[in-house]
């Protein structure tokens, strides 16, 4: 058993350490004041090659593993950045890789390692079926040679910065099916394009946090039949490899959120005297920041094994769930030892503490709800009773 990184491994971190250097909290601080998206970091990350990391080469991307792509998604959140901002590129990869025909490949992953196309927009949840995907209301039609979609989504983060996105509708009644998880498939959807058009509206919805979530309202969406990803009916199995790499590039957005806290709260306490003496030589505010390095760094455990998994193209929901799960947990305690750690000037926006704290409680909830991950657990790897 190997626990170390390869080589290629730590000159990732140490480039990817080195791109955000040139983006420092005050840059994101501004951001976040100002509600902007953070078009420079995002084209420097491209035009650097990281958002194709997972792009085979033949399409001229970086043709990297899930487990490389989860250390540069953490170096960004480590930075005091937040990797949201661009992660769906990565996580989409899982379904267009592994489902897309040649064609689909041909025709966007080469645009996409350019940087001539973004894929930022991933648009599964709907406001009325929430969690329970299976539900999903979206429906397309096929008429001809095309897919007419129309519908609503919510919470479809970056749709205002993105020229693809990838869409679940439903293309069985739900009524119709025996099996509940069949009956949906997924699309490539030229946004610009729809929205343009006037296909699909965009509502901006203000979050706690500058996230660059929206509102979806399709409406008679012309989408060409060969802009069906995989097969007919089968996309919430397709969508399921993007699921389970989004999980594990949360659970290192987690990580990498963690390890701020941790590095940051640490040289504080060591640094900030009340009592004649550093406040990191009390037990009160040292224990639980060791406490949370402790957990990050098993969590991290679980992350690899679940990218390692992931990479040799095994079955790996439940560690990929078991990842997100304990490093989301991990992080939300670095953040709260942290903000203990800085007492008052925790509240304070110069020390960004806030912030991260404001983005890192995204993480017990979306992508997906820790109670789901749970659940998911409790029924499909402990066989218990079914709450959905
Ligand atoms: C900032 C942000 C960005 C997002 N970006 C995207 C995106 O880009 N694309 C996208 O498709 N979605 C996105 N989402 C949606 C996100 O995935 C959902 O919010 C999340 O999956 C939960 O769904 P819901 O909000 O409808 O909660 P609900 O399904 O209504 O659940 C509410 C609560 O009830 C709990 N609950 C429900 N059922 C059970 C059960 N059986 N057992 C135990 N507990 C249960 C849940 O765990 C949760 O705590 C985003 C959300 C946010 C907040």
């Amino acid at each position: 058993m190997d626990f170390g990184r390869t080589q290629e491994q730590e000159s990732i971190r140490s480039a990817v350490r080195s791109l955000c250097a040139q983006f420092p909290d005050e840059y994101w601080r501004e951001l976040d004041r100002a509600s902007e998206y953070p078009e420079k970091f995002v084209r420097a990350l491209t035009d650097a090659g990281w958002l194709a990391a997972l792009i085979p080469s033949e399409f001229g991307g970086a043709g990297l593993g899930l487990a490389e792509a989860a250390l540069i998604i953490e170096e960004i959140n480590a930075s005091g950045g937040n990797a949201a901002v661009a992660h769906a590129q990565m996580y989409t990869m899982g379904t267009l890789l592994r489902h897309g025909s040649v064609e689909q490949k041909r025709r966007y992953l080469p645009k996409l390692a350019k940087g001539e196309l973004r894929l930022q927009a991933f648009g599964v949840t709907e406001p009325e079926a929430g969690s329970e995907t299976t539900r999903i209301k979206t429906t397309a039609v096929r008429r001809g040679d095309r897919w007419v979609i129309s519908g609503k989504k919510i919470f479809i983060s970056r749709a205002k910065y993105s020229d693809l996105l990838l869409l679940l509708a439903r293309t069985t009644p739900y009524d119709e099916l025996t099996d509940k998880t069949q009956g949906l498939s997924v699309f490539i959807v030229d946004l610009r394009d729809a929205i343009q058009r006037q296909r699909i509206v965009v509502r901006p919805i203000e979050t706690m946090f500058n996230h660059h979530t929206t509102e979806l309202f399709i409406d008679e969406l012309e989408v060409p039949a060969e802009d069906l990803v995989g097969t007919e009916g089968q996309g919430f199995r397709h969508i399921i490899d993007s699921w389970n790499a989004e999980r594990i590039l949360i659970a290192s957005e987690s990580l990498g959120d963690g390890r701020w806290f941790v590095d940051h709260a640490a040289k504080y306490a060591s640094e900030r005297v009340v009592f004649g003496r550093p406040i990191g030589a009390n037990q009160g505010v040292q224990f639980p920041l060791a406490q949370s390095h402790a957990r990050l760094e098993a969590a991290s455990l679980m992350r690899d094994k679940a990218a390692w998994l992931f990479d040799g193209g095994r079955k790996c929901g439940a560690e990929a769930n078991m990842a997100k799960l304990l490093a989301s947990q991990a992080a939300w305690d670095a953040a709260n030892a942290a903000m203990d750690a800085y007492g008052g000037y925790g509240f304070a926006r110069e020390f960004d503490v806030e912030r991260k704290f404001r983005e890192t409680r995204l993480l017990l909830t979306a992508p997906v709800s820790n109670n789901l991950v749970l659940a998911y657990l409790g029924q499909n790897v402990l066989g218990m009773p079914r709450s959905y």
